[in-house]
């Protein structure tokens, strides 16, 4: 049986080959459970970097022209390989990201939908016919591959994030450059491996580590790059966004979140708990889609904040590998010490911790899941992504005034929302400015919807029909000077 050892790439993918950095400098990457290092991956830069892009055009003349058939077959072939390697690919994932293995379970397997979906969705990427005018011509839209991709991704998903990119790129046709966080490489760079397994042309898919700034340098510098698919913070993604200007690059930003989730009177409680648990605590608080603010109805609110107390402190606490563990560590001392500024940013603001607030007594970077009730809008999380487990409690009154307090962040992710109320449902649709809504649920993400966020959370969608839409230009065709 394989084991995650097998999958651990400790070099990167250029032209099929798999290489060490020019200098023969390497990164150390390590488990955030147990401080031990897992093992070290290069330190690429500029000039590697130039030759994945040089690898990833030459493969564009070719994989741009591959029959659809045999781009849709090796999808769903790289497909079924990460589904067969499930297991060794989750314990990888939770090895140098923390999570629980439950969880990075889920992650493989939704990974694995995205690349089948849109190996099913390109089959259905039709162009148009557009009635001419006059008689003598024909308008013609068509859909062609943008070209080479350059793809960055976060830790917090390091395999996911990477496949809603892959997924939609490669059935298209382009050719990829990708860049895993340094912090979580080894599930980036595992992808390499399958899709070499599963029989993807050399120069299709390259896969680069190292140092973010010569890497993305190289990427946004070079024209040959078409489109560039970013996900991680807003900071970022700002510059990025400025240096697609370079070369007038096709961008897609998935940026960060403060995501509000509001507890209406009607609500059924315990489905709101239970909503709390996932939209909170899922990856120990670090998902973009994660809740940064709960707004609870005055008359629930105590009951609201006892279940929630209840069900937090239930939480079993440990390292993500053992199976019955839902909470490991963060993923750094710098995540530990943002989670501890804001509680006592709260606490100096009047908050009241009314469970957990401190490290958990494991050490490392293990923290308490933590509530915070009398938030008020001066307090950081109000404004801030927490990426941490802190449940910061706000009381409302009315859906006017939680709507409006809902709004007041330059974020536009996802928004959360429990009530029976129909007619309250479609307003709150309305109002709400946020890309993705989930109404009496805490998980909302699934292949066949868009996900994407508004304001300053980013720019294009992944998943749904239109994920597709970003790696593929038109060109209108018109066709004059016809007999009739
Ligand atoms: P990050 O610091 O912005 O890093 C994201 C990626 O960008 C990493 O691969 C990083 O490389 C790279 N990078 C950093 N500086 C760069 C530069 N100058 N040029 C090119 N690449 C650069 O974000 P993170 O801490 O990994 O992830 C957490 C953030 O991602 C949160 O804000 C979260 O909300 C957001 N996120 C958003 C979504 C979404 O779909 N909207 C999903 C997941 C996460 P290094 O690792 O080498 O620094």
């Amino acid at each position: 049986m394989t084991q995650f050892n097998d999958l651990m790439q400790e070099a990167n993918l250029v032209g099929g080959s798999w290489i060490r950095a020019d200098s023969g400098d390497t990164i150390d990457v390590t488990n955030p459970a147990t401080g031990a290092v897992l093992g070290s991956v290069p330190k690429c830069g500029t000039e590697e970097t130039n030759r994945a892009i040089a690898a990833a055009t030459k493969a564009f003349e070719s994989w741009s022209r591959t029959d659809l058939s045999v781009r849709v077959r090796l999808l769903h072939d790289l497909h079924d390989a990460l589904l067969d390697n499930q297991e060794p690919l989750a314990q990888l994932l939770t090895a140098e990201q923390g999570k629980p293995v439950f969880e990075a379970r889920g992650e493989i397997a939704i990974g694995a939908a995205y690349i089948r979906w849109f190996a099913e969705e390109v089959r259905r990427a039709k162009g148009e016919i557009v009635p001419a005018p006059t008689g003598d011509r024909r308008l013609l839209v068509t859909r062609h591959p943008v070209g080479v991709v350059g793809a960055i991704t976060p830790w917090n998903f390091p395999s996911s994030m990477l496949a809603r990119k892959l997924g939609p790129a490669l059935a298209a046709g382009c050719t990829v450059v990708a860049k895993p966080a340094t912090a979580t490489p080894y599930s980036g760079l595992a992808w390499g491996k399958l899709a070499q397994d599963v029989g993807f042309p050399d120069g299709v898919l390259n896969i680069i580590t190292g140092s973010s700034s010569e890497i993305g340098g190289a990427i946004f510098d070079s024209p040959d790059v078409r489109k560039v698919t970013f996900t991680g913070s807003t900071e970022v993604g700002k510059t990025l966004i400025r240096k697609s200007a370079i070369t007038v690059k096709k961008i897609s930003m998935e940026l960060g979140g403060n995501a509000p989730f509001i507890v209406f009177n009607d609500a059924d409680l315990e489905a709101a708990i239970e909503g709390a648990m996932i939209a909170k605590f899922r990856n120990m608080g670090q998902t973009c889609v994660c809740t940064n603010r709960f707004y609870v109805q005055a008359d629930i609110h105590d009951a609201f904040v006892e279940g929630l107390k209840k069900a937090t402190a239930a939480l079993v606490i440990g390292d993500g590998s053992q199976d019955g563990v839902e909470q490991g560590p963060l993923i750094d001392e710098g995540a530990v010490g943002k989670v501890e500024e804001m509680i006592a940013d709260a606490v100096s603001k009047g908050g009241r911790i009314v469970q957990g607030g401190q490290r958990h007594e494991s050490g490392g970077t293990f923290f308490n899941p933590t509530i915070v009730t009398g938030a008020t809008a001066e307090m950081q999380f109000a404004s801030d992504e927490i990426f941490g487990p802190i449940a910061a409690v706000f009381k409302f009154d009315t859906e006017e005034e939680v709507i409006a307090a809902a709004n007041t962040t330059e974020f536009g992710l996802a928004a959360y929302a429990f009530t029976h109320d129909l007619s309250r449902v479609f307003r709150l649709n309305e109002g709400l400015q946020y890309g993705l809504i989930g109404i009496n649920s805490g998980l909302i993400t699934t292949v066949e919807a868009p996900f994407g966020g508004l304001k300053q959370s980013g720019m294009g969608k992944e998943g749904g029909s239109q994920g597709l839409d970003d790696y593929l230009e038109s060109k209108y065709l018109c066709i004059a000077g016809l007999s009739t």
